[in-house]
């Protein structure tokens, strides 16, 4: 008799068979190339420290990787860190960084919490780094001093002004970190002045739980994991071997362009929306965006409340900066951005994918969006009004 593996009781099932998946900016689903570089990975055994020629082959397979991802930001092999991700890469940066740090208010809570005695910089209402507070603070210090700033923001997907934010760190000395997490391969960025770079595998179509901390110059850091001595002692722990191979194949194959298809959608979806509703919001619409993020409110529904309906209709879509708990939270980001709490509890975000090739996506997702909007405000109306 033929046995499937079951899950909890039930057949484990692909994701594309469970509806449409709009949470990009949260998971991006595995690459074929990664898949690929993955399985070839699985053909081979041995620690990448040990001598002997087992381990000399995947030491190999991790210094290629390492040298695809020193050319891609034109470094020195060596200035690649591999880490668990981005909050480690982060960390890195910020703690091993022996100096005053200023973070953005709008930066990822990896960033954020970080370091406790970190100096923050406000943002304006669309969520753009206040440069002439920037340039207050980088005045005020008088020793060793790093910026922090985001090229793009997971919530709402704006891109920030990160050249003015170089030209002023320069004029300064300061040296600059950039968590460039959700840029990476969506968006056409030059790295020109920009120190540490923080990247995850996981945004661009690689596996999860790897990432880098690129340097662009030979920075002292104090590491922060200590021990065998691996990536230059800089961060000790075994390679994560396999999440390496499909990272490097993952940044390899990543195009820009192929994330305009997304910039259609999320378009189309915004000007439909808003002809089919008029009491639909859009956030931070006016100023650069990724080209696969919306921020959608809908006045009087909360955001946990939306996630919950969009979820029984298949949608996956996101509420808040992330919900790490499984409990939607209120908005640290849009806070700063001094959008009212009662919008920013309302609001959810769409991030698009460059595969989200289905036109009537667009339609499933507005029919849906409307359905959610008549039922939910009509259950809240008072029976006596
Ligand atoms: N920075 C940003 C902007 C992110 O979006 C994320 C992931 N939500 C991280 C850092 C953390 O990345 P990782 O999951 O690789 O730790």
């Amino acid at each position: 008799m033929e046995r499937t593996l079951q899950i909890g009781g039930q057949k484990p099932e692909k994701p594309s068979g469970m509806g449409i998946y709009l949470d990009y900016n949260a998971t991006a689903p595995l690459c074929e190339s990664a898949k690929q570089a993955i399985q070839e990975g699985m053909r081979w055994v041995g620690n990448a420290s040990s001598v002997h020629q087992f381990g000399r082959c995947v030491r190999q397979k991790i210094e290629d990787v390492r040298t695809e991802l020193a050319d891609f930001f034109s470094v020195k092999a060596a200035n690649v860190i591999f880490t668990s991700g981005a909050t480690e890469a982060n960390h890195l940066a910020l703690c091993g960084f022996e100096g005053r740090v200023v973070v953005s208010a709008i930066e990822h809570d990896s960033v954020d919490q970080a370091r406790s005695d970190k100096d923050v910089c406000p943002v304006d209402h669309n969520g753009m780094i206040d440069l002439d507070a920037l340039e207050k603070w980088l005045k005020a210090q008088n020793g060793p001093c790093l910026v922090s700033m985001m090229a793009a923001n997971n919530e709402t997907g704006v891109i920030q002004p990160l050249n003015h934010v170089v030209d002023l760190a320069k004029r300064y000395g300061a040296l600059v970190h950039c968590d460039a997490v959700q840029a990476v391969g969506r968006i056409a960025l030059t790295w020109e002045g920009i120190d540490l770079i923080s990247l995850s595998a996981h945004k661009l179509g690689g596996p999860q739980g790897v990432g880098a901390l690129v340097m662009r110059n030979d920075i002292s850091l104090q590491a922060q994991l200590r021990g065998g001595g691996q990536e230059r002692s800089m961060r000790s722990g075994t390679e994560n071997f396999l999440g390496i191979m499909g990272f490097g194949a993952a940044l390899k194959t990543s195009q820009v362009s192929s994330w305009e298809k997304a910039g259609f959608l999320r378009d189309e979806l915004e000007s439909r929306l808003e002809a089919a509703c008029t009491h639909v919001k859009f956030l931070a619409r006016k100023v650069p965006r990724l080209p696969n993020t919306t921020v959608i409110v809908m006045e009087g529904v909360t955001s946990a409340t939306q996630v919950m309906n969009f979820d029984l209709k298949g949608i996956a879509i996101s509420a808040g900066a992330a919900c790490s708990s499984g409990k939607v939270k209120s908005s640290r980001v849009l806070t700063a951005m001094g959008i009212p709490q009662a919008m920013a509890d309302c609001s959810i975000r769409v991030s698009f994918g460059p595969q989200e090739s289905c036109d009537n996506t667009v339609d499933t997702f507005i029919n849906s969006w409307l359905e959610v909007y008549d039922r939910t405000r009509k259950a809240s109306k008072d029976p006596n009004e």
